[in-house]
Formats: C-alpha cells, structure tokens, sequence
C-alpha cells in the first residue's frame, strides 16, 4: 500500500509493533493507512508486518517462555490484577481509540473494554484455576495428580470488530496459563492494541510475555507455519479461520477458530412485543450490526411479525446515526469504505430476491459526506432460500422471516449453515425450555437478544461459526491453553526391598 500523500509521513502517527517490551519503530513504506471511518480521513499508520517480525516475537516470546512458566503463582496473580487496575485506569482513552478507529458509539466502545476486563478479572484467580486433582493411594504407596502446564508461545489473531474485547477474551487466558503471547489484531483498527500492550508491560508483564505484530495476511502465514509456535485462536470470518485452522493443525498447532455468524430471534406469539422490538433494533442495528452475535433474523411465529412491524418502524424513525463520539448518537458509520459498499451491494441482492425493503438504508445522507455512514436497512418476507437468510452480511440490515408454528421456527434456525447465538423471546417458561432444549446453537438467549456469556463462561458457536473442539475462556480456556499432565508417583521407603515383577502394574 503507497503513501497517500508525500507529506503524509511527516504529519500522521505511525503505530509501532511492540515486541519484547519495546516499541519497534518502522519506515513509513511500510505501513498501511487507518482510517476514521466517521469522517473518510487518514489519522495513523499502521505497519505491515510479516515473517521477520513474526520471527523475532517469537525469538522474544520463546526467550520470555522459561522464567515466565516458572513464576510463582501469587507474583503472575498480582501482574494481572495491576493490569486489571490500568486498564480500568484508562477505559476511557481505549474507548475513545475504538470509536476513533472502528465508528462504533463511545458508550458501546466503553461497553466493549468493560466486557474485556471480565476476562482479565478471571485471570486474577489463576492459582485456582490451573489447579490439578491429587488422589493418594491409587496403588500401594503409589499417588497420582494431575498437573496444568503451559504449552510455550502461542498466538491470537482478532479481527475488527471488537478491537479490546475479542484480544482480552484471548491473551489474558493464554498467559495466565504460564504461555508467551504473539498478538495480531487487525489492521482497521488497531489504535487501542499497542495501548494494551503498554499497560501491560507498566502492569509488570515481562519483557516478551505479551508481543504485537501489525500486518495482514502475510503475518498470519507467518505465524500459521512458524514452528515455534504451539497454539493459536483466531477470531474473524469462517474462510480465514478455516485456512487458519487446516494449515495450523497440519502443522501440529492447537487452533480454535471462532468465526462468521447469522443469529436469529423466534418470537412467539406471547411475547412482549415492545421489548421485542427494542431487542431486534438493539441488536440487528447497535455498532451497525458488525458483532458477531448480533441478531439480524426475526423469526416471527403466527401473526407477531404484523405486529412487531410498526413497533420496529417506530424505533428505526428515532433512531440518530452520527459519528459515535457525538452524545446521544445510535450507531456510527461502517468500520470501511469497501465494507460500506459490500452491504449495499447485499441490500440490491436482498431486492432481487424478492424480499420487501420496506426501510432502505442507501437512501440516508450522513452528517459527512466523506464518512463511511449508511442507514438501517429493513427487509420483511425473507424466506430460508434468500441468500440474505443464508449469509453473513455483518452490517445494519434486518430480516423479518415468517414461520407458522414453533416446529417451524426451530427447524429454520437448526438448518442454517451458522450457530453462533440465538434467542427465543416468550413468556411461555415451558416454550423456553423446549427452545433450549432443541435448538442446536450453543449460545443462547431467553429474552436476551446479545447472549454474549459472561467473562468467566465459556464462549464458542459451532457447525461454519466455529472452526476446532475447545471454545475460548473460562474453563474451557483454561484446557485450551495448557496441556494436562497425569503423574503417577511412588516414593520408596528407606530398606524397601520388594520383588522384580514383570505384569502390568496394577490397583494392589
Ligand atoms: P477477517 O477474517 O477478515 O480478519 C480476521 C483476521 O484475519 C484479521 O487479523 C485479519 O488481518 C486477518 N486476515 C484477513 N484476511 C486474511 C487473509 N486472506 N489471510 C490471512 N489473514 C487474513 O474478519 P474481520 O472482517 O476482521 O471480522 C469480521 C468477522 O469476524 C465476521 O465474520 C464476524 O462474524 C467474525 N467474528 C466472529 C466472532 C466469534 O466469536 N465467532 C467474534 C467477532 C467477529
């Protein structure tokens, strides 16, 4: 990518890999533009990393690996809790970088930093979660435990849309686990990244424990074969995780990949409708539908689509798009200039599909005509064959789909290609039941519309939304980045003479 200006260098900001504790300065032709999406201007520049600087985090990180492991405990404990403390101490100048660099409203970026921090509170608790089991006399004289180690350097590579939480959810399990961290975010928004990694080295994090590498594909192929690395969690959309994921495991690496998603809500006919329609206005439009549990289909069972049409009409009229740092603003502008134009393109397939466009977001005009700003779309009659049903559009467009019973709405969420989140909104505790019970979607909400679990649950979807076995954090985290280790142990007594036998060593 060319300098867009001669005079450029000289005036922008240009963002540095950090890499054993230290900024890694580099020359402006190698960097790429970041823009601010709400006014369409250049405002830093973001390097283009690949093999050499994927190389030396990685020399740092294998460096960093032994004394790290070997901490003890209470010490590693109490880096995260100063972390923990930091990173609360300068939400707001996260929150602010978000907003700057992705468009989502300041309060949804402060959102997003305090749901990352839900993470780092659990990584505080680390000596109980790394934990084993110890049962004595498992034959005579002989013990056995288990024991969680490390696996060494290991890797996250997060995409755009959650510029704090997504890393959060990531290299606090990794390196609270005893690993070295190589963390790739991606280069539309990584103002808050170098941040983090700062306070974390302020924090008392090593030198090597927690490593940036900026750059695109060419990292990723970087850190995808490099053999010194062990494991990698990727979130982003399903084809990269997918490369990620065959390539990784080819090469021996642990690789979860979480990935693309289409969530959808069912209504049934008892629901409350007006906090159905908050929820769907909420969900399919807050950060202009870029998360990856938001919930973009409306299943509506009976007649409760007619219903819910003008409640939804309503909030759309309210509804303020703006650049997020201005107060009271709704949603902001899409995080880029190709992405803005992509969900057009998928409005006009929605059209030529047959769907009603009933509120057509091209028509808005943004407060600045160079932003990347586009108003909330609205389709109704989507139906399971329209690829606006089937694909992932991941911008402010909503779908209402009509089903006749509960069967039906069930059947269409559990024949869809995704599984990532889901919802049912009803009164009715024995239909909620029998929702969660027969829905195959692992994250789900009952009258929640985002059911992002808290920071010390698990998170992960499954079928084309997850790519690998092991979802991230929590416990399941905890599994992921450590390989379990079983001793079986005897200690001879002094004068202990017993006989040489050669059967398999048995329970007596
Ligand atoms: P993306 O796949 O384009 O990028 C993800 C990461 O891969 C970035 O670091 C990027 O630099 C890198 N990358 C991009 N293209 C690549 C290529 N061709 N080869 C190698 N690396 C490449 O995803 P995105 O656009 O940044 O994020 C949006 C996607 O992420 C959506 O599909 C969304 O559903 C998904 N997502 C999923 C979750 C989840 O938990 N399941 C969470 C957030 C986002």
């Amino acid at each position: 990518m060319a300098i867009d200006s001669p005079n450029e260098a000289a005036t922008l900001p240009i963002l540095s890999h950090y890499i054993n504790g230290t900024r890694v300065e580099v020359l402006p032709e190698q960097t790429g533009p970041v823009y601010n999406p709400a006014t369409g201007q250049v405002i830093a520049r973001v390097p283009r990393g690949g093999q050499a600087e994927v190389d030396a985090a990685v020399a740092a990180a294998g460096a960093a690996f032994p004394a790290w492991r070997d901490m003890p405990l209470i010490a590693r404990s109490n880096i995260f809790f100063a972390f923990r403390g930091l990173m609360h101490e300068h939400r707001e100048e996260l929150a602010r970088l978000i907003t700057r660099d992705h468009g989502k409203t300041f309060p949804d970026a402060l959102a997003e930093v305090l749901r990352g921090i839900e993470t780092i509170d659990f990584a505080c608790g680390l000596p109980v979660h790394l934990s084993g089991m110890n049962t004595p006399n498992v034959s005579t004289k002989v013990d056995t435990y288990t024991m969680r180690a490390p696996l060494g350097v290991v890797a996250a590579i997060t995409p755009f849309n959650f510029p704090v939480m997504v890393p959060t959810w990531i290299y606090p399990m990794a390196l609270m686990a005893g690993n070295t961290v190589i963390l790739k975010p991606s280069s539309h928004t990584p103002g808050a990244t170098q941040l983090q990694a700062e306070l974390w080295t302020r924090a008392g994090g090593p030198d090597g424990t927690l490593n940036i590498v900026y750059g695109g594909k060419e990292a990723v192929r970087a850190i995808v074969e490099h053999p010194g690395i062990r494991a990698i969690q990727f979130v982003g959309s399903t084809a990269v995780g997918r490369y990620v994921f065959e390539e990784g495991t080819r090469r021996g690496k642990r690789v979860g990949s979480y990935t693309s998603a289409k969530n959808a809500m069912l209504v049934l006919p008892d629901a409350d409708l007006d906090m159905v329609a908050d929820a769907a206005v909420a969900a399919g439009f807050g950060s202009a539908g870029e998360r990856c549990m938001a919930q973009t289909l409306l299943i509506a069972v009976g007649d409760t689509g007619g219903q819910l049409r003008p409640r939804i009409l309503d909030r759309i009229a309210r509804l303020k798009i703006a650049d997020g740092m201005e107060p009271g603003a709704d949603m902001g502008p899409i995080y880029s200039r190709e992405h803005r134009e992509s969900v057009i393109d998928w409005i006009g397939v929605g059209e030529s599909e047959g769907a009603e466009l009933v509120v057509d977001g091209r028509a808005f005009e943004g407060p600045n005509p160079d932003g990347f700003f586009l108003g909330v779309s609205l389709f109704d009659n989507v139906t399971p064959e329209m690829r606006i049903f089937r694909e992932e559009i991941f911008g402010p467009v909503f779908g209402i789909v009509h089903a006749k019973t509960f069967e039906e709405g069930v059947a269409l969420i559990n024949g869809h290609r995704y599984a990532n989140g889901t919802a049912v909104f009803t009164k009715d505790g024995g239909a909620a039941r029998r929702f969660k019970l027969e829905v195959d979607v692992p994250m789900i909400g009952v009258n929640v519309p985002i059911p992002v679990p808290a920071g010390f649950m698990s998170f992960s979807g499954s079928k084309d939304s997850s790519i690998g076995d092991l979802p991230m954090r929590g416990e399941d985290g905890v599994r992921f980045w450590t390989q379990q280790k079983m001793v079986t142990e005897r200690w001879p007594e002094p004068g202990r003479q017993g006989p040489l036998s050669l059967v398999f060593p048995g329970n007596s």
